[in-house]
């Protein structure tokens, strides 16, 4: 998504500071992708539904998944909650793009994702990297 699509849609509790966190990240050199901003509760939803569907098609739930606007399901949990800070338009998910490939899988020697991380810790953000459950891509307030 881009910076404009994800400003238009976030939440006012945070678009001064990720404003700036974006103006840094620009400034950065860093390349990265914004994946999501604010999320409807049917994304939510079929993000829960994800990994814990056995008896529904999977064709289902792609075809689901493409009307949402969200990526295909694998067949991973990737949700614990229906009650994300991406509802509320305060959590963003910014990956780094190296070479033009999107990085979504933080392995530990990836240091753009801890360039990107810096910058939006110093703008008040919280990194999912950091939690024991990590979700790299995801910061919020
Ligand atoms: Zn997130």
């Amino acid at each position: 998504m881009t910076k404009a699509e994800l400003l238009r849609d976030i939440s006012p509790a945070i678009y001064q500071k990720l404003s700036m966190a974006l103006v840094d990240l620009d400034e950065s050199g860093v390349g990265y992708y914004i994946s999501e901003g604010r999320r409807s509760l049917l994304t939510q939803c079929l993000y829960a539904l994800q990994g814990r569907l056995d008896d529904i098609p999977q064709s289902d739930l792609a075809d689901a998944c493409r009307q949402a606007r969200i990526r295909p399901p694998g067949g991973e949990k990737i949700t614990w909650t229906l009650k994300s800070k991406h509802l509320d338009g305060i959590a963003v998910d910014i990956v780094p793009v190296r070479d033009g490939n999107v990085i979504w899988e933080y392995k530990g020697n990836e240091a753009t994702f801890e360039v990107i991380a810096a910058i939006m810790k110093k703008h008040g953000f919280r990194w999912g990297g950091d939690w024991q459950q990590k979700d790299y891509p995801h910061y919020e307030t």
